[in-house]
C-alpha cells in the first residue's frame, strides 16, 4: 500500500516526540514534514531535540535532518493528514486552517473537542463517532483525542455502561509531570509535593467521558447522562496517569461480571489488527498493589489501559484503580490508533 504523507504539528513537544517515536517505520505513513513554533522553525530537528529529547530511545534517523517549519498549510505540500501536538493557544486556529485547506487533522488538543459534529475519539469505545466526519463543512476533516486522564477512565467505563449501565462516578487523579509538557511543572514545585490543581482539567474530567459514550443522534453526538465529580492532581511521576475510580451502576452486577466485562472487552482495532492496537485493551492486575507507573506503563506497548483493586465501595457500588499511559495511550498513540482506523475505513 502507498504510505499517507503526514505532519507533525508541535513536534517539539511531549505529545510531538511520541509521535516522532510511534511514527517510525509504520506501514501506512509517512512522516514528510514537522512543524513547531518560530522558535524551532528553520533548523533541523535533531538539532532542535539536542537537549529536548525525553524519550528513552534515541530520536529516530528518518526525523532528524526534517527541517522544522512553522505550522502552515502552504509549508506542507503533498500533506494529506496531520497528528498535532500544538500548545492549545495556538491549536484552534492553525487546526482549522488546515481543515480548510483539505488537510485531515488527528488533534489532542482540546480547542475543538467539544464541537458538536467532531468526534472525541477513542477507537475501542466509539468509531461510530467517525459518522458525523461527514457532517463537518471543511474539505479537511477535524477528529480530537480526548484529555489523556480520562482516556484509561473511559475505557474502563465503557463495558460496564454497555454492560450494567451507569449512575454517577466519582474520581481522583494523580497525574504525571509529563502531562504539563516541556518544560511544565518547575521541579522545585513538584519533587517531594502534590499539587492538588490543574487549571481546567476537572472541568474536562467530568465532560469528555460523556461524550466519548454517547450516540450519534442525526449526525451530532448526544452526551450520555450521568454524574462525573472529579479531583485532580498533580504527582512527581514522570509518564503515567493513576486515577481511583468509583462507580454506581444501574444494574447490580458481582465482582466476577466485572472482571469479565473488562477482560473480555475488544474493540474494532482488534478485530482489524490495526498496527498500534494492544492485543486486549483492558488488562486486570491480580495484585492488591497494582497498577503502578513504574511497573505497568509498558503493557500492551503502552497502550493498554491497567486496572487493578477493584473492590466494593460503601457509597457508589464499586472502586478501582486505573492506570494509562498519558502520552501514548492518552495522546500521540490513541491518534496513530485512530488515523489507522481512519485509513481502513477508507476515510483517508
Ligand atoms: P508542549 O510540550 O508544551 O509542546 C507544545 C508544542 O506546541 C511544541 O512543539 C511547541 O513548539 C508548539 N507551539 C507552541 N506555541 C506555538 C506557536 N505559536 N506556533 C506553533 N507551534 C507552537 O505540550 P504537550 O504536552 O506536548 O501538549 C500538546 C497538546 O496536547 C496540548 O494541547 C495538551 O493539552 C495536549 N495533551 C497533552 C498530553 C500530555 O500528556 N502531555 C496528553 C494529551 C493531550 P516549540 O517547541 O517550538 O515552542
Amino acid at each position: 500500500m502507498n504510505k499517507v504523507s503526514v505532519a507533525v504539528l508541535g513536534a517539539t513537544g511531549s505529545v510531538g516526540q511520541r509521535f516522532i517515536q510511534l511514527l517510525e517505520n509504520h506501514p501506512y505513513f509517512q512522516v514528510t514534514h514537522l512543524c513547531a513554533s518560530e522558535n524551532s522553525a528553520g533548523k533541523k530537528y535533531g538539532d532542535v531535540m539536542r537537549k529536548r529529547w525525553k524519550i528513552s530511545s534515541d530520536i529516530p534517523a528518518y526525523a532528524r535532518d526534517i527541517i522544522v517549519t512553522t505550522p502552515d498549510p502552504s509549508r506542507t505540500p503533498g500533506v494529506k493528514l496531520a497528528f498535532s501536538g500544538l500548545d492549545a493557544s495556538v491549536a484552534g486556529e492553525v487546526e482549522t486552517a488546515f481543515a480548510n485547506a483539505g488537510i485531515h487533522i488527528i488533534s489532542n488538543s482540546k480547542n475543538h473537542r467539544m464541537a458538536e459534529n467532531v468526534p472525541l475519539l477513542s477507537a475501542e469505545v466509539n468509531p461510530d463517532h467517525l459518522s458525523v466526519l461527514s457532517f463537518q463543512k471543511t474539505p479537511g476533516k477535524i477528529l480530537t483525542n480526548s484529555n489523556c486522564t480520562i482516556m484509561g477512565v473511559t475505557i474502563s467505563l465503557k463495558p460496564l455502561f454497555e454492560q450494567f449501565g451507569i449512575e454517577a462516578v466519582m474520581l481522583f487523579s494523580m497525574q504525571a509531570v509529563s502531562g504539563a509538557g516541556y518544560p511544565g511543572v518547575p521541579s522545585m514545585d513538584i519533587l517531594g509535593n502534590v499539587v492538588p490543581f490543574i487549571g481546567g482539567e476537572e472541568e474536562k474530567a467530568e465532560i469528555e467521558p460523556l461524550k466519548c459514550l454517547g450516540k450519534v443522534v442525526d449526525g451530532r453526538i448526544v452526551h450520555a447522562d450521568f454524574p462525573i465529580s472529579a479531583h485532580c492532581n498533580r504527582v512527581p511521576v514522570f509518564d503515567g496517569h493513576t486515577v481511583c475510580v468509583s462507580v454506581k451502576l444501574k444494574k447490580k452486577a458481582t465482582e466476577q461480571e466485572i472482571r469479565k466485562a473488562w477482560t473480555s472487552f475488544r474493540g474494532l482495532p482488534q478485530e482489524l489488527e490495526l498496527p498500534l492496537a494492544p492485543p486486549a485493551p483492558i488488562v486486570y492486575r491480580e495484585e492488591e498493589d497494582r497498577p503502578q507507573p513504574r511497573l505497568d506503563l509498558d503493557t500492551g506497548k503502552s497502550m493498554a489501559t491497567v486496572i487493578g483493586r477493584l473492590r466494593p465501595d460503601p457509597l457508589f457500588d464499586w472502586k478501582y484503580v486505573v492506570l494509562s499511559h498519558n502520552t501514548v495511550r492518552g495522546a500521540a498513540g490513541a491518534a496513530v490508533l485512530n488515523a489507522e482506523l481512519m485509513v481502513r475505513k477508507n476515510l483517508l
